[in-house]
Formats: structure tokens, sequence, C-alpha cells
């Protein structure tokens, strides 16, 4: 099945600039969440494909992708962005129908990945070394050089936001890109790859190679030619690219999820916090590495949150994407087994609300948003990473209960604190464990500006903003004696 108005066929894979078949000819079906139809087949790509991948994409180091200047590859980028939003309604719309996001989101979506675009076309001509002051007689500087060819494995929650975090920044560096899309959700890393091709990308510096984990994946984290490797995804598969990269005893970036908890005291603004409460904790279906999961509620406005919290949980509507309400299917009905299988641990627990699915196609991934309230910090369901349309909330005396509370999971990803004391702001923004910390909001719109990435089991690394330039870079000590 062609994808329109594109045109590409989604059982090839995109090598050295050419649409091919996967070496072993297999494809994988391709399923809509929204009502189990059938999509289209895939290309199943194996060890052989990202061999011929590593190989293109290290031919472009050593011919013009790794012989251009910053300015040209920014110019790259800037025109893959300007294709991204000609063609953003078809994107969003691929991705709906792949991913079973509301349109809405999808096309959110389509836009952070042209933001990454233009901020990493606008930023990577202002990366620079430094000279270092040092004996008499020597000049001593640094240079930023790419890594050479980057290996980017990413899941198939917000693919298109993750594809330009990740392969923007790589790219705008000038290393060459290999990409395993998630064999659930490919067609906009598939429609990405064309894009880049139209805007002048020289063959072999973004190769996509759609595939199992296990035998495409598996087989780029490994591969002995890839000197880096950026994963988003599980906590276990994750220690699994770590092991493989160390084989090779190159650099990883891994962003695992988390826990993220958004703190609300008595003297907070409940008003201006409530819909960042919830839509926190339901946007993409709860699907989302830094979803607020864990809502910690001061005793003198317990009783006020909840309340408000679960009216709005009663009013959302969940429907098929394309319908575009507030929330769609999950990923699979794998994914929404694994949602059951929490709500079920969580039969002890008090819900705070659920929302009520309404007539939905019977074969959808459909979970009901459900709300627990009055849940212990030790509660299964307060420790580990849901990744559904589920919250809990977990009410606290004091600062330094709330503190323990949210450093109290093996997460470090996202918190947020509501409180009108600067004073306390401050102290919680020092102490969190997280690699973000929104006062008085939650996630700051998304930011393609802001460094993002976790500690403890959230990972490490940090992508996005300009730290990711110096992520997708190594530092040359250059020392000239001269007299
Ligand atoms: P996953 O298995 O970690 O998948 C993420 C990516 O890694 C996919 O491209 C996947 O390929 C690939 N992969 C799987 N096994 C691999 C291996 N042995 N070697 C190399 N690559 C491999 O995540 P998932 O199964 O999609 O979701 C499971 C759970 O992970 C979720 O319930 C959620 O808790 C968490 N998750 C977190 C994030 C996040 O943003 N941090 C995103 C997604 C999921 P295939 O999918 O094609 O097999
Ligand atoms: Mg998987």
């Amino acid at each position: 099945m062609p994808l329109r108005p594109l045109d590409i066929d989604p059982a090839l894979c995109l090598i050295n600039g050419q649409w091919q078949p996967p070496a072993g000819g297999a494809t994988l079906p391709l399923t809509n969440p929204s009502d189990g139809s059938a999509l289209c087949e895939i290309a199943r790509g194996t060890a052989e494909d990202i061999d011929r991948a590593v190989a293109a994409a290290t031919a472009a180091r050593a011919g013009a992708w790794g012989r251009a200047t910053a300015l040209e590859r920014g110019r790259i980028l800037s025109r893959i962005g300007a294709l991204v939003l000609e063609n953003a309604d078809e994107l969003a719309r691929l991705e709906a129908l792949d991913v079973g996001k509301p349109l809405k989101q999808a096309l959110a979506d389509v836009n952070a990945l042209a933001r990454y675009m233009e901020f990493y076309a606008g930023a990577v001509d202002k990366l620079h070394g430094t000279t270092i002051p040092y004996l008499d007689g020597y000049t001593v500087y640094t240079l930023r050089e790419a890594h050479g060819v980057t290996g980017h494995i990413i899941p198939w929650n917000y693919p298109m936001q993750i594809i330009g975090r990740s392969v923007g920044a790589a790219l705008a560096t000038g290393n060459a890109a290999v990409l395993k899309p998630a064999e659930e959700a490919c067609l906009t890393a598939l429609a990405f790859g064309e894009l880049a091709r139209r805007a002048g990308l020289p063959d072999g510096a973004l190769n996509v190679v759609p595939g199992l984990g296990a035998e495409a994946g598996a087989a780029l984290a490994g591969h002995p030619g890839v000197q880096h490797v950026s994963f988003t995804g599980s906590v276990g598969v994750g220690k699994l690219i770590q092991k493989a990269a160390g084989d090779n005893v190159v650099p990883v970036t891994l962003e695992l999820g988390g826990k993220s908890p958004q703190l609300v005291f008595d003297d907070a603004d409940i008003d201006a916090a409530l819909p960042f409460l919830v839509n926190a904790g339901i946007q993409n279906a709860g699907q989302t590495c830094s979803a607020s999961s864990r809502i910690l509620v001061q005793r003198g406005v317990y009783d006020r949150v909840v309340s408000a919290m679960a009216e709005r949980y009663a009013a959302l509507r969940v429907g098929p994407a394309l319908s575009d309400l507030d929330v769609g299917p999950l990923i699979s009905t794998r994914q929404r087994d694994i949602v059951r299988g929490f709500l079920e641990r969580g039969s002890d627990l008090e819900i705070a609300a659920q929302a009520t699915l309404g007539d939905l196609p019977e074969n959808g991934a459909y979970v009901a948003p459900t709300l627990f309230a009055g849940v212990a910090a030790d509660h299964p369901l307060a420790q580990d990473e849901i990744f559904g349309p589920v919250q809990v909330i977990i009410p606290f005396e004091d600062e330094a209960e709330a503190l323990a509370i949210a450093n109290g999971t093996d997460y470090g990803l996202v918190a947020s604190v509501w409180t009108r004391d600067g004073a306390r702001q401050m102290r919680l923004a020092r102490a969190l464990h997280a690699g973000q910390v929104f006062l008085n909001n939650y996630g700051a719109g998304g930011g393609v500006e802001l460094p993002f990435g976790g500690t403890g089991l959230s990972g490490h690394g940090r992508e996005k903003g300009f730290e990711a330039l110096y992520g997708f870079t190594s530092l040359k000590t250059v020392a000239a004696f001269h007299g």
C-alpha cells in the first residue's frame, strides 16, 4: 500500500538513499489500534539490512556528508522542517492511524518535529570549541566532532518527536544515522526518511530500517560500525542496549520512562494546576515517558483536588483517533492488556473516577481512564510505570513527606511543584530527583529548547535543546607548540 501523498511503500527500507526490500524479503503486519483493522505490511529488516545501512552511513561520512559545513547541514535541516510542515496533515493522519493518537495530538507531534529541524538548523553553526590558556609557546583549542555513525532505536509512543530530538541533533552535528523505528509504529519514520531525501540529504546520511527489536534493533545496538546509540523505550531493553554498546565501548543515551510526580501544596493555585494535573496523565492515553502518573496532594486541599480531578475524568471522551476526542486507544491490544493487568492489581484501591467508554469499535485497544485516590506511596500502582491513562493520588502532610514520596521510586525523569512559596520552590527544585523540574506548570509546553533526560532507572544522557549537540559530538583537544 503506497502511503499517499508521499508514495512510499512501507514494505521497503531506506538504505543509501534507495527504497529497497529487506534482505529476507519478509514483512510484518501493521494494525490500526482504533479498530484492530489491518493497515499495511511493513518491512521486516534483518541484521543484513542493518549491515548495509551502517555501511551506507559510513560511506556518507567519508563522502560529501562528512565534508558538509555546519551551514550546509543546517540548510538541509531547514528544508526538511519546511517539508514536514507542508505535509503536516498527511503526517498527522498517518500517525493517528498507526499509533491511535487523536488527530490534534498527532498534529502537535508534527509541529514538534518541524520545530526540532528548525532549532537544530539554527543552532548547529553556533556550536564551537574553545581556546584554552596554557603554557608559554602553546596554543590549545578544542574541536567538536561528530561521533560518526549513530544508531537510533525509538519506541511507538511519540515517533515523530523522538525522531526530531535524536535524529535531528545527530544529523545537525554531521553524524550519519541509522534509524530503527518500533515495529508497531513506523509509518512516520518512513515518511520522514522520504522527506529528508527530497530535502537533499545525501544518500546514506539517514537510513531507515523497520523490523523487530530482537532482530534489527539488537543488530543495530551491537553493531561494531556504530559509534553512538540513542534509545528510548523500556528499562529492560535499555539495559540490553547499554550492554551491547558496552561491548563496542561506545556511548549511549537512554531514555527509559518514569513515574513522574506533581506535588500540590495547600497554598497552590489549584484552578491553574487542575488542567495540568489531569492532562499530564491522560495525554497520548498515558503512554508518555514523562507522563505524570503520581499526584501528591497536601491534606488541606486534598478533598478539593480529588473531587475536581474526578469531575474532569468523568467528562473525558474516549474514541478512535480520527474522531479526535480527548483519549484514543492504546498502541495495541497487548498494551491494553498490560494496563488492564495494572487495574486489576489496583482492585484494593479507591477509584475516585473512571471515564465512561461509549460505543467503541469492538477490536480497538481502549482502556477507560482511571483515577485512584488515597493510594499508599509503596503500592505497585504508585511505583511501577503503567503506560496507560491511569493516575494515583497520594496524600501528604508536609514538605519533607512530599519530597520523600516524590523521590521514593527508582525513576527520576520529571517532577513538578505547585506552590506560591518561592523558597519552597527553590528547595524542591534542587532536592527532587529528576532531569526536569517544573514550578507551577507541567512540561512547559514540551519546548524543543529544553534539555531532557533522566536519572536512576529513567536513564542517562540528555536530548533536546543545545545540550543534545554536545551529546552527539565528542571533544578533541588540539595543543600546538610553536615556541
Ligand atoms: P521496548 O520493547 O523497549 O521498545 C522500544 C524500541 O526498542 C522498539 O523500537 C523496539 O522494537 C526496540 N527493541 C525491543 N527489543 C529490543 C532488543 N532486544 N534490542 C534492540 N532493540 C529492541 O518497548 P515496548 O515493548 O514498545 O513497550 C514496553 C514498555 O516500555 C511500555 O509498557 C512502557 O512501560 C515502556 N516504554 C517506555 C517508553 C518511553 O518513552 N520511555 C516508550 C515506549 C515504551 P520493536 O518494538 O519493533 O520490537
Ligand atoms: Mg516492543
